[in-house]
């Protein structure tokens, strides 16, 4: 491309974030977006123009996983390689794709039109193999399909039939997948939604009585008004309600700490970026609950004193941007956001900000670091965000089922949302069920379930393994099936998925800890190199080459790396790793075994 073109276009984008530093990464996101890679002549300029240093363009984008100075081809292909993916025939999908296209994964066809990679998680482990495929999801893939997506593009159809010749036309003649009965129930209702949101499956198996129960867009606010900021934290309080992200801290408590920190702005950030394998909960509330959610941040906003709200989307979810985008306008018609809310005194507006493919931006510190548009690497604490996060101001970030479930707890009070669930964990929990069920999908339940009841549920047979929490869980065996899912017992950010006697142990843990050797920030030393030793040393394992001294290192090192890294990435990599040492020990030595078998 001719340079003065290049700038030009730069320039513009440039201009439409007001050169605003803070604003990098949407800068980037759109230059990659346009270019299908970001132009190593225009670091300087963006640089220059954002009054910033050409190494922390170039450390900002070297970070994230969608970003690349390299070109990506225009029509860029993400494939998933996570577990589930794997289980239903993922390697074989990507070896189709590699085969039609005629290249190797990261490399781009010699005429630049298409680009291969794999990526982690993109929140579809319910449907599959799944790719993003610029951007839109192609889910329930298989050879034949992949054949008919790139034989559409070569032809120069638009990704959008592709999509709607695949999954709806084949959904309306009935030879759509099984999973997808809902799918062909909207088409039958005439409530499909249009494009790009159609082939997705929400599979809400079910619904319980807060976050899918009927819904009044508006109800909440209407009721919000009619109580003061500190009103607001105690009945919060009273509610019981943690943050649903996992770690469980007090919403509370949370808000009260931000509320009374004094400072001129106070921030509420809405952390949409789930990317821990096997979640996908987050997608189904914010396709199906998206005001809701919108309501939740607005009642955080009046509890804090806050006048300006973000939501944090993760780059996966980039067909959502839209969709959601047209909510928040609704709303604002409808004087539900923005100046004077209901003609109150009260203001509060939210925008949107896009994340690029990391999953540590889920973590809170590091995920205000990226919607500041610089590297998401975690910062240390103290200070904690609800004193000083976003821009130095006090921020409370918040999952969307938490904020959800606040707002349905100013609709229905503290006390009806304390009845349900158990006495330390009140209300319901969303789960996202994945792996070998019959129904995988999404659930509503009250907490206090067990494993048991859960893999009831979904249809559940032969399970060996019950990972839950994603790689950062834990793995439970069906001897455990009795404990319940609370914050007393087995705490969760909602994923679990099943895996069947059919299955390896230590293919899934190669997986989980593949995931965190790519996902490591590379910050500190034990997470960057603990986690591709333990992988070396479960591949040795797993090749027939370990000894009992390895399971013993392999311990060893885990704690290791637990104890001394930095942020919960590390701390957390090695959960399922020695769940799995502890509750399958003859996975492991029957594979010792055969070694010693085979020697004598
Ligand atoms: Fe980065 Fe260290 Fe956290 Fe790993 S533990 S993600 S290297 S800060």
């Amino acid at each position: 491309m001719i340079e003065s073109k290049l700038k030009l276009k730069v320039t513009d984008i440039l201009k439409k974030y007001k050169s605003d530093s803070y604003q990098l990464l949407s800068i980037l996101i759109e230059i990659q977006n346009h270019f299908r890679h970001i132009p190593p002549v225009c670091i300087p300029w963006i640089a220059d123009e954002l009054d910033v240093t050409p190494l922390h363009i170039e450390g900002t984008l070297s970070f994230y996983h969608f970003l690349s100075t390299e070109h990506r081809g225009k029509i860029t292909i993400y494939m998933n390689n996570s577990i589930t993916s794997e289980m239903f025939g993922g390697n074989e999908v990507l070896k189709t794709f590699e085969n039609e296209l005629g290249i190797s994964v990261s490399q781009t066809t010699p005429d630049g039109l298409f680009g291969l990679y794999t990526t982690s998680c993109i929140g579809m482990s319910d449907q599959e193999p799944a790719a993003l495929i610029n951007n839109l999801v192609f889910t329930h893939l298989s050879p034949e399909r992949v054949k008919k997506i790139i034989a559409g593009i070569k032809k120069g159809l638009s990704l959008n039939s592709i999509q709607e010749s695949i999954y709806i036309s084949e959904t309306k003649s009935a030879t759509h997948c099984e999973n997808n009965e809902i799918l062909k129930n909207k088409i039958k209702e005439k409530t499909l939604p249009p494009p790009p949101l159609s082939n997705i499956s929400n599979s809400i198996h079910k619904k319980g009585p807060v976050l899918f129960a009927d819904y009044h867009l508006g109800a909440t606010l209407h009721e919000l008004l009619k109580y003061d900021s500190t009103e607001v934290i105690e009945i919060i309080s009273k509610s019981g309600l943690r943050g649903r992200g996992g770690a469980g801290f007090p919403t509370g408590t949370k808000w009260g700490y931000a509320h009374s920190t004094a400072s001129d702005e106070r921030y509420v950030i809405c952390n949409a970026d789930e990317g821990e394998p096997g979640t996908f909960k987050d997608r189904a509330l914010l396709t199906e609950r998206a005001e809701l959610i919108f309501e939740g941040m607005i009642v955080a906003g009046y509890a804090i004193e806050s006048k300006k709200g973000i939501l944090y989307l993760r780059g996966e979810y980039t067909y959502l941007k839209e969709f959601l985008q047209s909510k928040l306008k609704s709303m604002r018609e409808q004087n539900l956001l923005g100046r004077r809310i209901l003609n109150s005194r009260f203001s509060f507006d939210i925008q949107i900000k896009m994340g690029a493919g990391a999953y540590i931006c889920g973590e809170e510190s590091a995920l205000i670091e990226s919607a500041e548009g610089k590297r998401g690497e975690p910062r240390n604490r103290p200070p904690f965000p609800v004193t000083s996060g976003y821009k130095n101001r006090p921020t409370v970030v918040n999952n969307p089922e938490t904020l959800a479930c606040a707002a349905k707890i100013i609709l229905h009070g503290a006390e009806w949302f304390k009845k349900l669930g158990t006495p330390q964990s009140s209300g319901v929990k969303l789960l996202s069920i994945a792996g070998d069920c019959e129904r995988p999908g999404i659930y509503e339940v009250e907490w206090g379930l067990s494993i048991k009841e859960i893999l009831q549920l979904c249809g559940a047979q032969d399970t060996m393994i019950i990972q839950v929490g994603g790689p950062s869980g834990i793995c439970l065996s069906l001897q455990q099936a009795d404990q319940t899912l609370c914050y007393s017992d087995v705490p969760t950010g909602g994923a679990i998925t099943i895996f069947n006697s059919k299955r390896n142990l230590l293919e899934l843990l190669k997986n989980n800890l593949n995931f965190f050797v790519h996902e490591s920030c590379g910050f500190c030393v034990p997470c960057r190199a603990g986690n591709t030793l333990l992988y070396n040393q479960l591949q040795k394992i797993k090749m027939g080459h370990g000894t009992v001294k390895d399971l013993e290192d392999l311990r060893h090192l885990s704690s290791i790396v637990k104890s001394t890294s930095r942020c919960g990435l590390g701390q957390s990599s090695t959960n399922t790793l020695v769940s799995s040492l502890n509750n399958f020990p003859s996975q492991f030595e029957k594979i010792i075994e055969r070694k010693s078998t085979t020697q004598c």
